[in-house]
């Protein structure tokens, strides 16, 4: 017993080692400043650090520069995704190889200050398993953007029975246990957030103002924060079903009360032949909402496709800067897997 409070003891004071995930989408005239604060980061830390940043397919010259740099910075990680999977996807590859007691997700792209950093530690110091930063403020971005997240997070807020906390993307700060429980959600629609969100552990926020992006352009345009925002509510709430069902309902009930209008009317002989255009608009309106409502359960029979085809989350063309006792490239992915499978 006391032998293992002493081990307990002795295990606290170690240094922490901490992990930096960094998924990086054609992101060339940032990365040079990025490495910069992210050494200075490095240098106030309590313990040792790692930086592993996941190549999601770029096509400028992100690559070369990674690989440039993993020539004499040895706390430096790179994994190369064969093709661009999405930044869920390449967050997830980058978790995947991670080692150290705690991890922490940031964009490439500066938006997320490597000096919050210091204050996730400090939370996750005080006990806390996962520590997020919620933007208080964001600066450089559109009314646009601005306005169709907040719709997002309050409409996501009221679907879903999991509480994910509004305002807050994927800078995050994860202890040991629940980068192992992540590990082992096997899902391919991958919400990260929300999956962060669901898994419940003593859980907590840091303030932080987002400032813009450093340089370079948004790799998120409409459509991708779109496509996010749909498998985000659809992988996390199936509010949508029940909302299809009770509309679809309501809308039978409105046609049935049509029809019988219609009957009554066609027996005294009124106003039949007037008919024309509220047929046109209710068989019109009545297609729509039946197409919109397929389309909705299609969603979910997507999302179980995905799921049953089994295939590996992403595919590893290039894995540098690890030991050479971890698996590489493609071995590590289906590790990857494998872990998930079992777990
Ligand atoms: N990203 C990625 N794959 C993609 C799109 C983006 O890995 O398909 C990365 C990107 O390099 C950045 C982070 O995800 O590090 C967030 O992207 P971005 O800053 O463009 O999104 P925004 O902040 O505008 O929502
Ligand atoms: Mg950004």
């Amino acid at each position: 017993m006391r032998n293992q409070a002493i081990q307990i003891v002795r295990s606290r004071r170690k240094p922490p080692r901490y992990s930096f995930v960094i998924p990086v989408y054609n992101e060339e005239e940032v990365l040079p400043l990025l490495v910069e604060r992210i050494g200075e980061l490095f240098c106030r830390l309590d313990g040792e650090a790692e930086a592993i940043f996941v190549d999601d397919g770029s096509r400028d010259g992100s690559v070369a520069y990674l690989r440039r740099l993993l020539e004499h910075e040895s706390r430096f990680r790179l994994i190369e995704l064969s093709r661009n999977f999405g930044h869920q996807i390449a967050i997830t590859a980058g978790m995947d190889a991670a080692t150290g007691d705690a991890v922490i997700v940031m964009d490439a792209d500066l938006q997320d200050p490597p000096e919050v950093v210091l204050d996730l530690i400090a939370k996750w110091h005080e006990g806390y398993e996962i520590v997020y930063a919620r933007r208080i403020r964001r600066e450089g971005e559109t009314w646009f953007k601005r306005a169709t997240a907040s719709l997002f997070y309050r409409l996501m807020g009221r679907m879903t029975t999991v509480d994910i906390p509004r305002d807050v993307g994927d800078f995050r700060l994860v202890g040991r246990r629940a980068l192992e429980t992540f590990q082992s959600m096997p899902e391919h629609d991958r919400f990260v957030r929300g999956m962060f969100a669901w898994m419940g552990f003593k859980q907590t926020e840091v303030l932080f103002e987002r400032p813009a992006r450093a340089r370079g352009e948004t790799k998120y345009p409409f459509w991708k924060m779109l496509h996010l925002a749909v498998h985000g509510i659809v992988s996390f709430s199936d509010a949508p079903l029940r909302m299809a069902l009770w509309g679809g309902l309501t809308i039978s009930l409105v046609a049935m009360a049509y029809g019988v209008y219609a009957i009554l009317a066609w027996g005294f002989e009124a106003g039949v032949i007037a008919g024309w255009t509220s047929t046109v608009v209710i068989v019109s309106f009545l297609c729509g909402v039946n197409l919109f409502m397929t389309g909705v359960v299609g969603l979910y029979v997507g999302g179980i496709y995905a799921e049953v085809k089994r295939r590996p989350l992403y595919v590893v063309s290039r894995a540098s800067g690890f030991d050479d006792k971890r698996p590489a490239g493609e071995e590590r992915a289906l590790a990857g897997l494998a872990n998930r499978r079992a777990g």
